[in-house]
């Protein structure tokens, strides 16, 4: 071997030990600066709805955080490192570690920001108290908002079925539950404009009660008193699944429409 083929050997096996440190390389856990995210917003619209991810796994990379279950099976809250899942009927169950998740976003959770709010406070105007508390626009903030709400409109999905319908369809079963009088917590992202197609740009809430038996996906709520903590998160990791319904899709299409009609 001369000395130009050597030294390109070496740029190769530098090359290969690189490309497997980079596919080993995840978030430490404990790592507070981190969003992480398993699959994508579009490909869950599309119905890839088969969980890729353990919650055990889920566990390891945040204690606060939202998301569904394998086949849409209702919306999950994580709290205080604690999973939920919020079924259609209304009823709250902690969920097993061996469940999967085909769609969750986590961070371990540590606020940089805290505040009280006193209201009465809807959900758009709890919002746009929200962004002019961001130090810095362009980033991920996790939220969470523990309080009294007078009233809290949430939803959850009914468990899907194969072949697996578009989001937009599934949610046309949605059930919608009306609260009053319920003290709990509020936990969501603020994400910004250009996550499009991989996450929801803006806020995106899930709401716990503090007996964990009421919640759901948040439609829209009036606060009575809360604390709100804002963790400015810089770091976004995206755990894609590994195989299954999501490397026979066409991501390629504009899904914003469809976000609003799901997620509003
Ligand atoms: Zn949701």
């Amino acid at each position: 071997m001369n000395r130009s083929t050597f030294a390109i050997a070496g740029f190769i096996l530098i090359a290969a030990l690189l490309g497997i440190a980079l596919v080993t390389t995840a978030p430490v856990p404990g790592d507070t600066e981190t969003v992480f995210q398993v699959s994508t917003i579009d490909a869950l619209l599309a119905g890839v709805y088969e969980g890729s991810s353990t919650v055990a796994e889920v566990k390891e990379h945040g204690d606060l955080g939202l998301g569904t279950l394998d086949a849409l099976d209702g919306e999950m809250i994580v709290v205080d490192g604690t999973v939920y899942q919020v079924k259609d009927d209304g009823s709250v169950a902690v969920v097993t570690d061996t469940m999967t998740t085909p769609f969750v976003v986590v961070t371990w959770f540590s606020p940089d920001i805290t505040s009280e709010i006193t209201g009465p406070l809807n959900l758009t105007e709890l919002e746009a108290q929200l962004n002019s508390t961001f130090p810095l626009q362009n980033l991920f903030y996790a939220i969470r908002i523990d309080g009294s709400f007078s009233s809290v409109t949430a939803r959850s999905v009914p468990a899907q079925e194969k072949p697996y319908p578009p989001l937009v369809e599934a949610v046309k079963n949605q059930s919608v539950f009306e609260y009053t009088d319920m003290q709990g917590t509020i936990v969501g992202f603020w994400s910004p404009a250009f996550v499009e197609g991989i996450n929801v740009p803006g806020y995106h809430f899930h709401v716990i009660s503090d007996d964990r038996t009421k919640g759901g996906h948040l439609l829209d709520c009036s606060i009575d008193h809360a604390v709100v903590q804002i963790d400015t998160t810089p770091n976004f990791f995206l755990n894609l699944p590994p195989e299954g319904d999501f490397h026979a899709l066409d991501l390629g299409s504009d899904r914003g429409d469809e976000v609003e009609q799901v997620e509003r």
